[in-house]
Formats: C-alpha cells, sequence, structure tokens
C-alpha cells in the first residue's frame, strides 16, 4: 500500500562520465529521449565499421552493448507490469531474455537485425512512458521495501544507462585501453 505521503526522491546523481543529468529530464521528455538514443544507437549498429572494431575482449563490443540496450528495453516491460500491476505482451516475451546464457550469444547476433530490434523495443517502451499517469510515474515496486524505488527512478536509471553505454561505445578505443590498463 502506498503512503500518502510524497516519499522523498532518490537522487541519481549528475555523471561526470557520460554528462547525462537525469534530474533535468522532465517525465513529459523521457519518451523523446529514448527514442533519440535509440536512434543513436541504431545508427551505431549499422556502421560498417562496427564489424572491425575488436570483439571479446573483456569489454563489451558496440554490438554486445546494442544487444544489452536492446534487452534493458524489452525487460523494462516486466519491470512495469510488476510496478503498474499490468500484465502485457512484451512481458512474457521478454522472461525468455533472463535465461542465463543470454549475454554469451551477443558477440554472435546480427548487428542489422539488433539495430531494428533495440528500434522496436524502445519505441514500444517509449509508447508505453509517453503514456504513464502523474500517479503511475511515482507507483513504487510492491516486491521492494523502498518506497523511493518509483518507475521514475527506475525509469531514469535505464535511461542513464543507455546514455552511459552509448557514450562509452562512441568513446571506443580510449575505452578499450582503459579497460586493458585496468587488468
Ligand atoms: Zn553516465
Amino acid at each position: 500500500m502506498r503512503s500518502p505521503l510524497t516519499p522523498a526522491r532518490l537522487p541519481l546523481p549528475d555523471c561526470a562520465r557520460c554528462g547525462h543529468v537525469s534530474r533535468l529530464v522532465g517525465q513529459d521528455k523521457v519518451a523523446e529521449l529514448l527514442r533519440e538514443y535509440a536512434a543513436e544507437w541504431q545508427r551505431l549498429l549499422i556502421d560498417p565499421e562496427l564489424g572491425e572494431r575488436s570483439v571479446g575482449v573483456p569489454a563489451w563490443s558496440p554490438l554486445e552493448h546494442g544487444c544489452h540496450v536492446r534487452d534493458m528495453c524489452l525487460l523494462f516491460h516486466v519491470r512495469l507490469d510488476a510496478m503498474l500491476g499490468t500484465a502485457s505482451e512484451q512481458s512474457s516475451a521478454s522472461s525468455a531474455l533472463n535465461a542465463p546464457d543470454a549475454a554469451r550469444r551477443y558477440r554472435d547476433e546480427a548487428p542489422r537485425q539488433v539495430a531494428e530490434e533495440l528500434g522496436r523495443a524502445a519505441e514500444a517502451l517509449a509508447r508505453r512512458l509517453a503514456a504513464l499517469t502523474a500517479e503511475q510515474w511515482d507507483r513504487d515496486d510492491p516486491r521492494l521495501a523502498d518506497p523511493r524505488l518509483t518507475v521514475d527512478f527506475f525509469t531514469r536509471h535505464l535511461l542513464h544507462d543507455i546514455a552511459h553505454d552509448l557514450a562509452e561505445v562512441l568513446r571506443g578505443p580510449e575505452r578499450q585501453q582503459r579497460t586493458q590498463n585496468e587488468q
């Protein structure tokens, strides 16, 4: 049951690494931003140079990152369903993604197909987010004890993940060098 008091918002720190500032994103801009990030990801995935970049290093390749972003969008429907008390078609389709070996297959996926799937997954999610009511944005997860973990919080978290991965992939060589230095 929800508290009649509005819970304090959990702060999402500004990210120095990718420049994403969650607190500046209005709820009415979330869907638009998600579509913009998805379009950037699609552009990246169909970039012919993608295949020439190294795969299999400890850090993920752009393709693997793209697969991860697509799956984050798909799995977010499951979270939304749990929080909003709804059941969607996407939710049952997304459950299959919880298979433990899903990540290992990312590198074998076809970039163009991933780009298409990412676009569809992001668009479905963007439509759903665009239709959320103010009350739904403030819903918390009944499975978790913290009322600050709202739809708003998780959505901002997801949006940052997608933006952050994008920035990391665009950073490219420096990212790999950094990873190697950390070995
Ligand atoms: Zn970031």
